[in-house]
C-alpha cells in the first residue's frame, strides 16, 4: 500500500495550486514535513486544512511533487491511470489515423493529468520516461494501465532520474516481444531509424515535427543549410528532402556521423553529398569566418547546458552570443532557426536575447515564424508556462 501523508500549503502557494496549477514547489511546503520516501500520497490542504488535491511525493529539478486530483474522493490505483491514459489516447486520435506519422507522444505528463510521466509512440512500440523516483514507485500500476488501454508490439523504458546520484546501467526493454533496433519511423513521410534501447535519446526529437516541415515545404529549396547541434541530422534530412543544395551538420560527439549517415540513408538521400563534421560548434563559427563560408539557413538547437572541454554553453545565459555567431555567416535575406528547449524561460524573454544580438551585429531582422509544443505534447490550458519549447524563424534583412 502507498502511504498518505498529509501536507499543507504556505499560503502563497495554495490560490494557484487551487486554480489547477499542478507542481508543488519546494518553496510551497515545510520540507521538514515531507516523507522519507519518494511515491508517497500527499494529502495536501491550505493552512485551514481545506481539502486541494491528492499528489505524489517526487523530486524533479521543477518541484517536489504534482497533484494528481483534485477530487478528495479519488482513489491513485489502476482505474485512475487507466482513466488518464484512455482520456490521453482519445485526444490523440488524429495522429493515430495517419499513416504519415507514426510518431508522436501519446501522454505528456502535466498536460494529461500526471507530471513527470510521459508515453511515446514510434509505430506500435511504446517508450515510457520517468521523470522522478516518486513517479517511478507506480510503475507496476501504470504498466498495468497501459496493458489495459493499448495493443503494444513491446513497452521501453528511460529513468529520467538520478537513483542515488549514480547513472544505473538500465535495461530500457519492459514486455511485449522486444525489437529489432533501428525501427523506421514515418514523420510527414519523411523516414527517421529510432532506437529505444540506446541510451537516454532515441534518434529524434519528436517535439520538433512542425519544425522540421517547415523547414522542408517552405525554408530549403536551392538553400546552403548549416545544422548546428545536429545530434543526428534530423533537420538536415528535412532540408535535403526539401530540396537544399547541400547541408552541412556539426556536432561535437563522434557518434553523430553514424547516427546521420543512416537518416540520410533511410531517406535515399547521397550522404556523401552532404558535409557531417565532428567539431564543437564555435570551433565551426570560426572555421567558417576563416573560410569565408556564408548559409541561407541556419539552424540553432543547442541543449540547455553543455559542457565540452573548450567551454561550457548555458542558454539561459549564452544563447545571445550563439546568434552573433550566427547572424555572420548567414547569407543577407537568409533565415536562421533560433530554437531552445529550456524551461527556465519563455518567449519574451527569448526574443529579448534575439533582439540582443541583432542590435549587438548591427543588423536589422523580421521574426518570420514561431513555435511551441505541437498538440500531442498537451500542456495544461491554464498554464502556459509547461510550454517549454521556442522556435523562432528569424531572417536576416541587412
Ligand atoms: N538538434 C538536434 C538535437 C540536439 S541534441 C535534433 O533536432 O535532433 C544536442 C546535441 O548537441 C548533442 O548531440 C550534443 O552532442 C551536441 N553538442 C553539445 N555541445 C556541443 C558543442 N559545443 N558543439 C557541437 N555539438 C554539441
Amino acid at each position: 500500500m502507498t502511504q498518505t501523508i498529509a501536507l499543507q500549503i504556505n499560503n502563497q502557494f495554495a490560490g494557484p495550486l487551487k486554480k489547477g496549477y499542478p507542481l508543488i514547489s519546494k518553496e510551497a511546503v515545510d520540507v521538514r514535513k515531507l516523507p522519507q520516501e519518494e511515491g508517497a500520497l500527499l494529502r495536501i490542504t491550505d493552512i485551514h486544512n481545506r481539502f486541494i488535491g491528492t499528489g505524489y511525493y517526487g523530486i524533479q529539478n521543477k518541484g517536489i511533487g504534482w497533484i494528481l486530483t483534485p477530487d478528495a474522493n479519488e482513489e491513485i490505483d489502476i482505474a485512475f491511470f487507466v482513466k488518464k491514459i484512455k482520456k490521453a489516447i482519445q485526444n490523440r486520435e488524429a495522429f493515430f489515423n495517419n499513416g504519415n506519422t507514426t510518431a508522436f507522444r501519446v501522454f505528456n505528463g502535466e498536460g494529461d493529468g500526471i507530471g513527470g510521466l510521459t508515453i511515446d509512440f514510434f509505430d506500435g512500440y511504446y517508450l515510457v520516461s520517468w521523470y522522478s523516483a516518486g513517479i517511478y514507485s507506480f510503475k507496476e500500476a501504470v504498466y498495468e494501465a497501459l496493458t489495459e488501454t493499448v495493443n503494444y508490439k513491446a513497452v521501453y523504458e528511460k529513468k529520467r532520474f538520478d537513483s542515488k546520484g549514480q547513472y544505473m546501467e538500465q535495461d530500457d526493454f519492459v514486455m511485449g516481444t522486444p525489437g529489432e533496433f533501428p525501427i523506421i519511423v514515418k514523420e510527414n513521410g519523411m523516414n527517421y531509424a529510432v532506437n529505444l534501447n540506446d541510451g537516454a535519446m532515441t534518434g529524434i526529437f519528436l517535439d520538433q515535427r512542425e519544425v522540421r516541415l517547415t523547414i522542408r515545404e517552405r525554408y530549403s529549396q536551392h538553400k546552403s543549410m548549416l545544422n548546428t547541434f545536429s545530434y543526428t541530422g534530423a533537420f538536415s534530412v528535412a532540408a535535403a528532402l526539401g530540396g537544399a543544395m547541400k547541408t552541412t551538420s556539426v556536432d561535437v560527439a563522434k557518434r553523430s556521423v553514424a547516427k546521420t549517415i543512416e537518416q540520410f540513408s533511410v531517406n535515399n538521400i547521397d550522404y556523401e553529398a552532404q558535409d557531417i563534421k565532428v567539431m564543437d560548434v564555435f570551433q565551426y563559427f570560426k572555421y567558417a569566418q576563416r573560410h569565408h563560408l556564408k548559409f541561407d539557413l541556419v539552424v540553432l538547437d543547442p541543449p540547455s547546458f553543455a559542457r565540452t572541454k573548450q567551454i561550457t554553453f548555458s542558454t539561459a545565459k549564452d544563447y545571445p552570443k550563439l546568434l552573433m555567431d550566427a547572424i555572420a555567416i548567414t547569407e543577407k535575406n537568409g533565415i536562421i532557426v533560433a530554437s531552445t528547449n529550456n524551461a527556465s524561460f519563455g518567449m519574451k524573454k527569448f526574443k529579448g536575447f534575439i533582439d540582443l544580438a541583432f542590435k549587438e551585429t548591427n543588423t536589422r531582422y523580421k521574426i518570420v515564424e514561431e513555435f511551441g509544443l505541437p498538440k500531442d505534447f498537451r500542456v495544461p490550458r491554464e498554464f502556459p508556462e509547461f510550454n517549454y519549447l521556442k522556435v523562432v524563424f528569424i531572417q536576416k534583412l541587412t
